[in-house]
């Protein structure tokens, strides 16, 4: 079997046909995490693990994008183009230790963290949004403590910075004692990536790993990361791997990422399949 433990089947797109994404992935021996990204999606979560005994779980969180500005995104839904827009959403500590507990198929906190891709390092408004995502960031470190929860952390840098948002990200949680959970889709670089593992953290691989053109230093990521650190994602609909990259990306797929780190380790599928299974229920307590 193997876990997708980062996927958005609470999003919209999948509005109409989310059962069937589910229940394919379940029949194929794929069990799935979804994700939160705010207060609404992380709601969903938690309702689409309603009708589910084993193999469907949710985290909760707020991710940083959505902190610092309205997020307008335009996304497929029923074949229509539909623009759909996210508020910007005030952080607030107590509803989410209220919504984590309500149910207990919660099994993380996230995503949360640092997200500067569209910041201009340059002017006093984006270093405001820099400080304000990394108050946040903090508090859920806090929440992750007193609920005993994993983090699940997105981070991306600005595109002339690939790594700087890295930086920032290990220099917090250097600061806590505090070292549960995964770096997801990580995009750091090799020395990064080893920090986080030495601090304790998984490190999570997406499709992206897969892609012909611009994945050299990501697979050069996986190869240096121990097995047993490893989990395996799709982060869907988002980042749909080879051979189906240009359709909308489901857990299913996760299929796909093993087979990569497979043939980038030089290692069986099913020893992939196995230790990062066991990965996933260690971190999340499933
Ligand atoms: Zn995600």
């Amino acid at each position: 079997m193997l876990i997708d433990s980062h996927s958005h089947v609470n999003f919209d797109v999948y509005r109409k046909d989310f059962k069937s994404v589910i229940d394919h992935c379940l029949v194929n021996n794929t069990w799935l995490i979804n994700i939160g990204s705010d207060f609404k999606t992380s709601s969903k979560t938690i309702e689409l693990t309603r009708d589910y005994g084993r193999g469907v779980y949710a985290v909760v969180g707020l991710h940083p994008i959505h902190v610092v500005d309205d997020v307008v995104e335009s996304v497929i839904v029923d074949g229509q183009k539909t623009e759909v827009v996210t508020p910007k959403e005030e952080f607030d500590y107590n509803k989410y230790r209220d919504l984590a507990k309500s149910s207990d198929k919660v099994v993380g906190l996230g995503e949360v963290g640092l997200d500067y891709f569209y910041f201009n390092d340059n002017d006093s408004d984006s270093l405001s949004k820099k400080n304000l995502q990394k108050e946040v960031f903090k508090k859920f470190i806090k929440l992750s403590q007193e609920l005993n929860l994993p983090l699940v952390m997105h981070c991306r840098g600005h595109k002339d910075d690939p790594y700087g948002a890295y930086d920032d990200m290990l220099e917090i949680l250097s600061d806590t004692r505090h070292h549960h959970g995964v770096i997801h889709c990580f995009g750091g670089n090799l020395n990064q990536a080893s920090k986080f593992v030495n601090l304790g953290f998984y490190v999570g691989f997406t499709g992206i790993i897969t892609f012909k053109k611009k994945s050299e230093d990501v697979q050069e990521v996986v190869r240096a990361v121990p097995l047993d650190k490893i989990l395996i994602e799709t982060d869907s609909p988002f980042l749909t791997p080879e051979p189906h990259r240009g359709q909308r990306n489901e857990p299913y797929y996760v299929k796909f990422v093993a087979q990569k780190v497979a043939e980038l380790k030089k290692i069986t599928f099913d020893e992939v399949a196995i230790i990062t299974t066991d990965n996933a229920k260690n971190l999340f307590s499933i």
